[in-house]
């Protein structure tokens, strides 16, 4: 048995006719075909050389051909490795090194700028284009329809993927075959997923969320995805009457949001929107329940775990809040220095222990070794949680700010600026202060007058005094990634003088 393949497919095998994925254009892809696109290309890669174990990676346009070969990968005994579409080549160059993949999969227009990077590490380099077709499509065009999938036992990598690279240099997080099956599970049975959804599809395919989270949760349910290339509001406005449920970062809401077209009717017959990958905040959440009154359901994970934490499906979903763990998932809120759980209410590091954490960082046992504690993994998220279970994240370790000895979250600093008029968001960022180590800046995006004396002002009354900021910057808008992510450290780097 292949356990990660058979696992995703139990229901959809028996059911070849029925549709995996609608693509823009009205073309219906089945099970049928999952299971014979996928062999096709797991045939065309072990006729590239690949062995059990091998690495291949993969910086591909969002197709469904790309998803296709994530299966493959699995079926052939290999390591899915997808790499952002955005990475440059000295970048990919940096992450085909670290991993040297035995194939590496590129988009046709780059073939040519990637070939030496792929050479020197050894890797065979095959193209797929957005349209699915390059070399790997004419190698998998002659080959049989039918595969006997490789034995691949729970504990065996079938993914390597890359953190998102936030907080330093992208880590290779080594996920099993169980880590990824179990996490399929429990989100399709946490979020009731069945073989009738119609998932609506919008999220890059290179990141937890739109790779496993989104597809392997409609896979092991046997349901539908609408297949988007990307989150284009024409285009999702135009496939929402035919889904059932979609999956989102917090920047597809807010540009819902800013769309008349969002209102009961366009939205009613959805069953449910969730959320995650950064913090949704909670106007947002508001602001979409008041329009459409539908509750985004906001949950937690990351690379390295998948998920983490869910609000519940039925009970009250809590807006700035993740909810709680979910099932077969412990977490506890530990203190960051010792790691002895902390009582019930303080803030700490989140550290969490399951069957969804990784295997460990790809060639780092040292850095795998400092990030676990007594079997727990350490996330990083500095979290806490109210009398009722629900686990709310306050920020990250890494943006944690130590003033004059004082220990400041800067997301307690940015809610009291987003609140003030004329504000549409905040980031809150420690810089180089000569007196007190760090000094808080608060950079603001405005949504219509104010400026920096009358925040700094506004402020006085609300937070004590070590937690003003000791400047405002204002900028266009705030640095984000590709998941909606706010990249701090660039806001780090370019206020660094600010405070001399
Ligand atoms: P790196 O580890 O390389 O710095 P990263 O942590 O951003 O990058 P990911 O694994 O993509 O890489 O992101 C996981 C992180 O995303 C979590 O640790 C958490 O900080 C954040 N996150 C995910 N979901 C939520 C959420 N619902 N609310 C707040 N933060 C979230
Ligand atoms: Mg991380």
């Amino acid at each position: 048995t292949n356990h990660l393949y058979d696992g995703l497919l139990a229901v959809g095998a028996t059911t070849p006719d029925k549709t995996f994925a609608l693509l823009p254009g009205g073309r219906h892809f089945t099970y049928g075909e999952v299971g014979t696109v996928s062999a096709r290309l797991a045939h065309a890669l072990l006729a590239a050389g690949l062995q059990p174990g091998d690495r291949v990676a993969v910086q591909a346009e969002k197709s469904l051909e790309a998803l296709m070969l994530y299966l493959a990968t699995v079926r052939a005994g290999g390591v899915f490795l997808p790499l952002n579409t955005a990475y440059t080549a000295t970048e990919i160059d940096y992450f085909l090194s670290d991993a040297t993949p035995r194939i590496f999969v590129c988009d046709p227009r780059k073939v040519s700028e990637l070939t030496p990077v792929a050479e020197k590490v050894g890797a065979r380099i095959e193209t797929l284009a957005a349209d699915g077709s390059g070399s790997l499509a004419s190698a998998a065009e002659t080959q049989p329809a039918r595969f006997t999938n490789v034995a691949r036992a729970p504990g065996d990598l079938a993914s390597i993927l890359y953190t998102s690279g936030t907080t330093g240099r992208s880590k290779g997080a080594m996920l099993t075959h169980a880590n990824l099956l179990s996490n399929a599970e429990v989100l399709r049975d946490t979020w009731r997923f069945t073989a009738d959804d119609v998932l609506l599809h919008a999220l890059p395919i290179f990141h937890t969320h739109g790779l496993f989270v989104a597809s392997n949760t409609v896979t092991i349910a046997g349901g539908a995805m609408i297949f988007l290339p990307k989150f284009d509001p024409e285009v999702v406005f135009a496939h929402l009457p035919e889904a059932t449920t979609m999956m989102g970062v917090p920047t597809f809401y807010t540009r819902l949001l800013a769309d008349p077209r969002l209102t009961p009717e366009t939205t009613g017959h959805i069953r449910l929107f969730t959320s995650g990958s950064a913090p949704l905040l909670a106007e947002t959440h508001r602001a979409f329940e008041a329009r459409t009154g539908q509750r985004i359901l906001e949950r937690y994970g990351m690379t390295e775990t998948n998920m983490n934490t869910s609000n519940p499906y039925d009970g009250e979903r809590r807006p700035g809040t993740v909810g709680m763990p979910l099932p077969g998932v412990d977490l506890q809120i530990a203190d960051p220095e010792t790691g002895a759980p902390l009582p019930q209410g303080e803030i700490g590091v989140i550290e969490v222990k399951g069957p969804n954490v990784f295997a460990g960082y790809w060639q780092m046992p040292e850095k795998t070794a400092s990030e676990f504690r007594d079997g727990w993994f350490i996330t990083g998220d500095l979290g806490q949680i109210d009398a009722d279970g629900y686990v709310a994240i306050v920020g990250r370790g890494k943006d944690l700010i130590i003033s004059g000895g004082f220990n400041i979250y800067p997301k307690e600093i940015e809610l009291a600026i987003d609140e003030l008029p004329g504000v549409a968001e905040s980031a809150v960022i420690g810089v180089p202060h000569a007196d007190f180590g760090e000094g808080v800046v608060g950079v603001v995006v405005t949504s219509g007058e104010t400026s920096e004396a009358e925040i700094i002002t506004a402020l006085g009354d609300r937070l004590a005094r070590f937690k003003q900021p000791k400047r405002i910057v204002f900028v266009d808008e705030l640095p984000r990634n590709t998941m909606g992510k706010v990249q701090k450290n660039l806001l780090r780097d370019r206020f660094a003088d600010l405070l001399g």
